[in-house]
């Protein structure tokens, strides 16, 4: 018995925050660069010790009908037997996901395209807007005095076909920035320094502080969903800025705009950001990312959650990203801890069976559905 998804009576996901895999044929070296946030590891080290990789080995060998606990080289080598459509096929089709709310903003190598990922999982996909990827884009093509309204009127065209919004301000400045949002003729000349530093830099990234706030506050205008990544991730990131309570004046100042707040990943601080979704009727949290890491800690980084942030509050991610594998694991993980954290409390007397079946369903799709205004044949409600 090997276990996995297809051993569970896992209800339906939805993914609300993953990217595309790569349709790349990976040798070992191309395929454990996918297993880190890192952008290098230790000389003579393997990607492959941690509980990522071992929870690949253990977890993904059986779809490549492979034993659990196979070595790296024999997955590599059955992997590259397979060759990428088959591979992709096997895990996608596995993750019992009927939506992917997926971010384009960073892509892995010969990424799949739309089509093919919803050939291959059987998943609906539905489109994320990077907030910083498009300020740089708008500001490359206007003067530094014409930005603010160039930006503002592409938001506004582009915003309606986008599923939800996504802002990395976590990794360009961090969560404590001034909750106030900026006045116009404060962005023209954050525009203008930014567009110096740029010309001496020979890259368009955006960092301005100012510019960062106009950018939110933008988005909060119109009222639409928005993810904000907090917690872990990659080197860009300075850790302690991505605590997301440290934006809490921020989430407060907008609360009237109708936007949604959906905090992305949060580990460590999970424990902050499942109170801020106590606390505040518009926000919302994930574990993606996190719980692929903790591999067997996902249950206790769960639980940690579930201290505080009330059902309706907290939504499956699986944060995947070039490994068809993450998705697979993702949605595992994700599985075996809800199921096994609502189990604890069922068999306690804490929670009645049929109501810790309605949360575990809420938890891995439902409130997706609707915070997302997705139905059950994927369309998606507007208005
Ligand atoms: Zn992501």
């Amino acid at each position: 018995l090997t276990g996995g998804l297809a051993g569970t009576e896992a209800d339906a996901l939805v993914d609300h925050h993953c990217h595309t895999v790569t349709n790349a044929e990976l040798d070992r070296d191309g395929f454990e660069r996918y297993l880190t946030e890192a952008h290098a590891v230790a000389a003579g080290t393997s990607r492959f010790d941690s509980l990522l990789g071992a929870g690949v080995l253990r977890w993904c060998a059986p779809l490549l009908d492979l034993e659990p606990h196979v070595g790296p080289d024999d997955y590599i080598a059955r992997r590259r037997e397979l060759g990428p459509s088959e591979v992709n096929r096997r895990f996608l089709s596995a993750c019992r996901t009927t939506d992917l709310l997926v971010d384009c903003g960073f892509q892995p190598a010969d990424p799949l395209d739309t089509a093919s990922l919803e050939t291959a999982s059987g998943a609906r996909v539905h489109h994320v807007l990077r907030l910083e990827t498009l300020a740089e884009e708008v500001s490359a093509g206007c003067p530094p005095e014409d930005f603010p309204e160039a930006f503002r009127s592409s938001l506004l065209e582009l915003a309606p076909d986008a599923i939800a919004l996504k802002s990395i301000v976590a990794y360009r400045g961090g969560f404590g920035f001034d909750p106030r949002p900026p006045t116009d003729a404060d962005v023209v000349e954050a525009a203008r320094a930014w567009t110096k530093q740029c010309e001496v830099q020979q890259r368009r990234r955006l960092d301005d502080p100012v510019i960062l706030r106009f950018v939110l506050w933008s988005a909060a205008g119109l009222g639409h969903r928005l993810q904000l990544h907090a917690g872990l991730g990659d080197p860009d990131l300075r850790l302690h800025r991505a605590d997301p309570s440290l934006s809490s004046d921020f989430f407060e100042a907008i609360e009237h705009t109708g936007t949604t707040v959906l905090l992305l990943h949060c580990w460590p601080y999970h424990r902050q950001a499942a109170f801020l979704s106590a606390v505040y009727p518009h926000v919302y949290l994930d574990l993606g990312l996190a719980l692929n890491f903790v591999g067997p800690r996902a249950r206790d980084v769960l639980a940690e959650t579930m201290e505080l942030a009330p059902f309706a509050k907290l939504l499956y991610s699986s944060d995947a990203f070039g490994l068809a594998e993450l998705h697979y694991l993702g949605a595992l993980r994700f599985t075996m801890a809800l199921e096994g954290v609502v189990a604890k409390w069922v068999t306690d007397g804490e929670l009645a069976p049929a109501y810790g079946a309605s949360v575990k369903a809420l938890v891995g799709a439902g409130n997706a559905r609707r915070v997302y205004g997705l139905d059950e044949t994927g369309e998606v409600r507007h208005g």
